[in-house]
């Protein structure tokens, strides 16, 4: 196998990563070689590139090119995402280690792989991870990268808003505090109607504006002391504080009108149809728990789903 190959076939950013999506724009980035001690990457410098190891070492110093050497790299491993990701200047020396090859990818085509992919995202938050936790020096530089990439984790890769993970964090928090205060909380749970009719009908890509435009329309709707996230696929949920059954049907009842009155464009501008959602509330109480109020709104959500759609339904047992 050739180098590229090799590098590609132990690399940690494009594991279990189909080649069809990246390996052509790879093959056609520029080269670049780099001496022994040549300096690729010094501290302070814009980087606006990753350099894919394809052969060779390089080393990476905190202080000086002459210090001890934090990490050295192997082929099939990348330097510069760092700097790309936290969107700030280099922090470290990167130096060659003997004659090193490198294919270097812009930091337009690393964005554009991690949407055609998110599997590129969740490798890079593991190789970005894995070396500012081994990194025994946690410069102010570090801890706010570590912050960046612990953000990250915490959205929704297409629409932005709050995942999942998130969303169990908080609903564990919102009823914390509503059994603290004696004040209710709700929860409403959001799936769209007929979305795979959507998606059949003008395709995946409108089917995903939807989705970003549901989730513009979420975060406009709800209260800053709330929460909004995906919930997985086309269902959503959102958290209200201190909230009544009636107040919480107002709400409710404002974000499903806002969801039909959204327009909604495909990525080159055309308009799309509008959609509609169904949801189901849930207040808690005092004996609620994580479970039992998301299967109550479950069981909403579908009575919502089996009245005919495009409503909130709020009933309680
Ligand atoms: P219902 O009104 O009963 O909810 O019907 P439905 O068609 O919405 O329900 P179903 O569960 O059959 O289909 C959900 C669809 O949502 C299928 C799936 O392809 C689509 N979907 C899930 N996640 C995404 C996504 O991220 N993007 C796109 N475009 N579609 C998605
Ligand atoms: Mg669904
Ligand atoms: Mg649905």
């Amino acid at each position: 196998m050739d180098p590229f190959e090799t590098a590609v076939a132990v690399s940690q950013m494009f594991h279990d990563i189909d080649r069809d999506i990246f390996i052509d724009e790879l093959r056609a980035c520029p080269r670049r070689s780099l001496g022994n001690n040549e300096v690729l990457i010094r501290p302070g410098q814009e980087n606006h590139s990753v350099y894919f190891l394809i052969d060779g070492s390089l080393s990476i110093h905190l202080e000086k090119p002459k210090s001890q050497p934090i990490r050295i790299v192997h082929p099939g491993e990348t330097v510069g995402e760092l700097s790309i990701i936290a969107a700030t200047q280099s922090s470290a020396y990167v130096l060659g280690l003997g004659q090193a090859e490198m294919v270097v990818m812009d930091q337009s085509l690393l964005w554009e792989l991690v949407e055609r992919e998110p599997k590129i995202a969740r490798n890079l938050l593991l190789v970005l991870s894995g070396w500012v936790v081994k990194s025994n020096k946690h410069t102010g530089q570090q801890l706010r990268t570590l912050e960046t990439l612990q953000g990250l984790a915490r959205m929704d890769g297409l629409t932005g808003i709050y995942n999942r993970r998130s969303f169990d964090d908080m609903l564990h928090r919102f009823l914390q505090r509503s059994q603290r205060t004696g004040h209710p909380m709700a929860l409403a749970m959001l799936d769209v109607d007929f979305f795979k009719r959507y998606n059949d009908g003008h395709g995946h890509q409108a089917g995903d504006q939807a989705l970003i435009a549901l989730a513009k329309v979420l975060g406009r709707a709800i209260r800053p002391s709330d929460f909004a996230a995906r919930y997985g696929g086309e269902e959503f949920a959102f958290l209200l504080s201190d909230a009544s059954l009636e107040e919480a049907v107002v709400i409710a009842e404002r974000v499903r009108l806002a969801v039909m009155e959204q327009k909604i464009f495909s990525q080159d501008g055309h308009p799309l149809p509008s959609i509609t959602v169904s949801m189901g509330l849930a207040l808690s109480d005092a004996q609620s728990n994580p479970e039992s109020l998301i299967a109550k709104a479950d069981r909403n959500l579908y009575h919502a789903k089996q009245n005919g759609r495009n409503q909130c339904c709020y009933q309680q047992d």
